[in-house]
C-alpha cells in the first residue's frame, strides 16, 4: 500500500509548544525519563530545537479502514493541542482524529539485584525478564525470557547456572551490563557496548552457541552439531592448506598483475600473503 511522507513546521512545533505546561512530562508530575531511541514529538522539538521540522510517515493502518498511523508524532500532550497541530501538518489539513496520542510510564527493579542467571537475589526461584529489569526492546526483551526460561529449568533440577560470558555472546554482555552496572534509563542493547563486538558475529554465532545449546539439550536436530563441527573443521583445513602451501612468483604475479595486485618477489607461505 502507498506509505506517504510528510514533515512538521515551525508553526506546527509553536502550537505543540502551546501544551508544553500542561503535560504532566514536562511539568515535572512525571519524573521518568523517556526512551531516548524514540522520543515524543514534544521531546524532539524540545531537544533538537535547531531543526525546523521533523519527517513524519503516513502509514496506512490496513486495506479496510481509512485509519492512519502518523509514525514520528507520538504524544502524551492535552488532546485539544495534538488536534490543532496535526491540522497544520502539511496534507493535514482535512483530517479526522480518530483517538489522540498517549504516554505509558512504567517501573522496573534494578536489575543490580538479580544474579547471572537472572534469579532475583531476595526471592529464590522468581526469575525477572524483559522490561521489568530496566531495559527496552523486543530483542532484549526475548533473549531474557530464554535465559531466565533456561535457567529456572536449571535450577529446578539442581543444575549449574547457565550463563553467557561477555566474549561468547551478545546476551553475555547485556545481563553483565544490567547486574553489574545496573541501568537507570530504558536500556538498549547496542554493538557498541560490547567490547569484543569483532568477535561477536553473526556468521561465527552456530560456532561460538551450538556446542553450548547442545550441551543444554535445546538443539532440536542433531545434524545441527554435526553441521557446525564440519564447518569448524572446513575452516581449520583450509586455514592448514594456506599455512603449508607456498606461493612462487613463477605463478602468481601474472595473476596479481591481472587483479592489480601488488607482485610478490620471492616464495612465500600463501598465509602470509
Ligand atoms: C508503542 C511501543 C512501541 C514499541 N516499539 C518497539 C520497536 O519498534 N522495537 C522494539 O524492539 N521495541 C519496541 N517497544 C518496546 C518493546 O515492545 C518492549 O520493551 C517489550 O515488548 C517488553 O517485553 P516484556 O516481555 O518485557 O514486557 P511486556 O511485553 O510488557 O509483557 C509483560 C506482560 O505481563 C503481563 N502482566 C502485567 N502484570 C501482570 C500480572 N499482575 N499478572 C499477569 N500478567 C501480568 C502484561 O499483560 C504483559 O503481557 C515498543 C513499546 C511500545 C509501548
Amino acid at each position: 500500500m502507498p506509505c506517504h511522507i510528510t514533515y512538521t513546521s515551525q508553526e506546527v512545533h509553536d502550537t505543540l509548544k502551546e501544551g508544553f505546561d500542561r503535560s504532566p512530562m514536562f511539568n515535572g508530575r512525571i519524573q521518568g525519563l523517556g526512551p531516548r531511541y524514540c522520543p515524543s514529538i514534544e521531546d524532539k522539538i524540545n531537544r533538537f530545537s535547531d531543526k525546523d521540522r521533523h519527517q513524519l510517515f503516513v502509514e496506512p493502518e490496513g486495506w479496510d479502514t481509512c485509519e492512519i498511523y502518523v509514525n514520528g508524532f507520538s504524544s502524551s500532550l492535552p488532546e485539544d493541542v495534538q488536534y490543532k497541530a496535526l491540522k497544520k501538518v502539511p496534507g493535514f489539513e482535512n483530517m479526522k482524529m480518530f483517538r489522540p496520542g498517549y504516554a505509558i510510564e512504567y517501573d522496573y527493579f534494578p536489575p543490580t539485584q538479580l544474579n547471572m542467571n537472572l534469579e532475583t537475589k531476595l526471592v529464590k526461584n522468581l526469575f525477572f525478564a524483559g522490561q521489568i529489569n530496566g531495559t527496552t526492546g523486543y530483542e532484549e526483551a526475548a533473549c531474557q525470557g530464554l535465559m531466565a526460561g533456561l535457567n529456572a529449568h536449571l535450577s529446578i533440577h539442581d543444575a549449574e547456572p547457565f550463563i553467557l560470558k561477555r566474549s561468547d555472546a551478545y546476551i553475555g554482555v547485556l545481563i553483565d551490563d544490567l547486574v553489574n552496572k545496573g541501568t537507570n534509563e530504558p536500556y538498549r542493547m547496542f554493538t557498541s557496548r560490547a567490547e569484543y563486538r569483532i568477535l561477536l558475529r553473526q556468521d561465527n554465532a552456530d560456532i561460538r552457541l551450538t556446542p553450548l545449546a547442545h550441551k543444554l539439550g535445546m538443539l532440536n536436530m542433531e545434524q545441527r552439531l554435526e553441521r557446525v563441527q564440519a564447518k569448524i573443521e572446513n575452516a581449520n583445513h583450509i586455514e592448514r592448506f594456506f599455512e603449508d602451501t607456498s606461493v612462487d612468483p613463477i605463478h602468481i604475479n601474472t595473476f596479481l598483475e591481472s587483479i592489480d595486485s601488488s607482485q610478490i618477489k620471492q616464495k612465500i607461505k600463501a598465509k602470509k600473503y
